[in-house]
């Protein structure tokens, strides 16, 4: 702007001395000592919030939201820093308040699906200390999947997104007790003992406690059922697209135990889209 010009806007707007002051030399006390220390102050104190953050996340384990959506292994984490909050009685309860509600209200992304046993001493925001849109889950007593159980999974993965699938049985499970101890059962629990009479043989003749042998058992055998899972989720987890693993939760003390069997020997993760190496010195 020329000087002519701004002369003119100054007088038509009637304050020359504001003009003036914005177009030679900044405010005085913008750059006097005093604006200095409250600036060293407003700064110090700046640093020592950052500071703070990062000890509060490191004590209580946070880990970012959106990196646990992106990547599952990150999304794992997240949870067993959670659940480690929940045993320590450190729980943060986060995103329940009424913003995290509206938030979430056109659009979720949870960073995890648990397919968990209906049983009400199991509750997965609490002892995962997670909050509004961050778990899809489906729960059916011993977490007996049928067709609805496999297509909510699979919207959760085609359709959200979500790339950790967390198969979680728990400590004194009715619904693995009635398999082992009582197969005779009224009406449509049969279909519950049916889906885990299975593990409940397999495991009879292990050495240890044999109702925990069995949830293990059942949650390796749900574990295998959705790598399995033909059209979609076999292909996710082949390709690395999707993490599905198996967790047992402990109700004498609010832990979760994710079973080293499916940890191990996992695909490498690759988001959905990219190509391999492989597949890249093919397509050229
Ligand atoms: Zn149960």
């Amino acid at each position: 702007m020329s000087l002519l010009r701004l002369f003119i806007l100054c007088a038509l707007l009637g304050s020359l001395s504001l003009c003036a002051s914005a177009q030679t030399s900044p405010n005085p006390q913008a750059t006097g000592p005093a604006a200095k220390i409250k600036t060293k102050v407003k700064s110090k104190a700046k640093a020592a919030s950052y500071a703070d953050s990062v000890k509060f996340a490191r004590e209580h384990y946070v880990i970012d939201r959106d990196s646990a959506y992106i990547d599952p292994r990150v999304g794992l984490r997240k949870l067993m820093g959670g659940n480690r909050r929940f045993v320590e009685n450190k729980s943060i309860r986060p995103r329940q308040d009424r913003a995290a509600l509206l938030n979430v209200e056109k659009k979720q992304r949870p960073f995890a699906v648990i397919v968990g046993c209906s049983d009400s001493r199991v509750p997965n925001e609490i002892l995962f200390d997670q909050g509004v849109g961050d778990l899809f889950i489906v729960r059916t007593a011993g977490q007996v999947m049928a067709e609805a159980s496999y297509g909510s999974i699979e919207f959760a993965t085609v359709a959200l997104g979500t790339k950790l699938v967390v198969v979680m049985g728990h400590q004194s499970c009715g619904a693995v007790d009635a398999a082992v101890n009582r197969p005779e059962v009224p009406g449509h629990i049969v279909a519950l003992i049916n889906g885990i009479k299975h593990a409940a043989a397999v495991s009879k003749d292990q050495p240890g406690d044999r109702l925990d042998n069995a949830i293990r058992e059942n949650v390796l055998e749900q574990v295998a059922e959705l790598r399995d899972l033909d059209p979609i989720l076999s292909k996710k987890f082949k390709n690395g697209e999707i993490m599905i693993v198996g967790a047992v939760y402990r109700l004498h003390d609010g832990h979760v135990e994710f079973l080293p069997e499916t940890l191990k020997n996992l695909p490498a993760f690759r988001p959905a889209g990219t190509a391999s190496a492989a597949e890249q010195a093919i397509k050229h």
